[in-house]
């Protein structure tokens, strides 16, 4: 008996071994389990993911990957929801309390991303010119990146811009120019309210925005009921 208890340790040890393989295939240094977030946050309370909807009021939500209306064609995340980062969720609150004395608002496609869901795009689209390169990991992953568009915040519309979300064409670039004077007018304001609270556009999605400073956050692949869980054991 005591031969098989063995056999049966040594086989889940080997199963949990395979898996952590497969979460995390190419050795980047990242947070994957409660223990090792509650660690980081004991450390520096800044490593804390916020949770958007509670904390920024008037903020809207429209989290693509929580359906099937985005380039994956399936629902990737578990549950609607959006954190950041402390320092960066406080930054975006102010961004959106300015827009807010303009009657704007903004509207939250995607914050942090579980490395588990870099990931599945990669393997889905298999081209990093679109997807970010699973063995660098997203700024999504540090949760340190946001991606967002304004809206009236009376009608909760979305303003035009120049492209849908997720589009992969020149026009979805901050810098384009062949593009409707309104289109051009409501991406200016939004890139230019974002950046005055520290945050940057990138190159070719005129909606995702790095908070300054995002080098200093880790990776992390924490499922977001992983994050209440760690949450609600520190408000004990
Ligand atoms: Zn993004």
């Amino acid at each position: 008996m005591r031969f098989l208890g063995i056999i049966v340790a040594f086989l889940s040890l080997a199963i949990s071994l395979n898996a952590q393989e497969n979460v995390n295939p190419y050795g980047l240094d990242i947070t994957a389990t409660t223990a090792a977030y509650q660690r980081e946050i004991g450390e520096n309370d800044l490593m804390e993911l916020i949770d958007l909807g509670d904390y920024i009021p008037h903020l809207a939500f429209d989290i693509r990957y929580a359906g099937t209306n985005n380039f994956t064609g399936s629902q990737v995340y578990t549950s609607g929801r959006a954190f950041l980062r402390k320092a960066v969720a406080e930054a975006l609150a102010k961004a959106e309390a300015e827009l807010n004395s303009m009657g704007l608002g903004l509207k939250i496609y995607d914050a942090y991303r579980p490395y588990a869901a870099t990931l599945k795009f990669y393997a889905l689209v298999k081209n990093t010119d679109f997807v970010a390169a699973p063995w660098v990991g997203s700024r999504h992953n540090r949760g340190a990146a946001v991606d967002v568009t304004l809206i009236n915040l009376q009608t909760g519309d979305e303003l035009l811009m120049p492209t849908a979300y997720d589009d992969f064409t020149e026009k979805a670039n901050p810098a384009c120019t062949a593009l409707p004077e309104e289109a051009i007018q409501n991406r200016d304001l939004l890139v230019g309210v974002m950046r005055k609270h520290g945050f940057t556009v990138f190159q070719t999605e005129w909606w995702h925005f790095d908070f300054r400073g995002w080098e200093q956050y880790g990776l992390l692949d924490m499922p977001f009921d992983s994050i209440d869980y760690v949450r609600h054991t520190l408000s004990r």
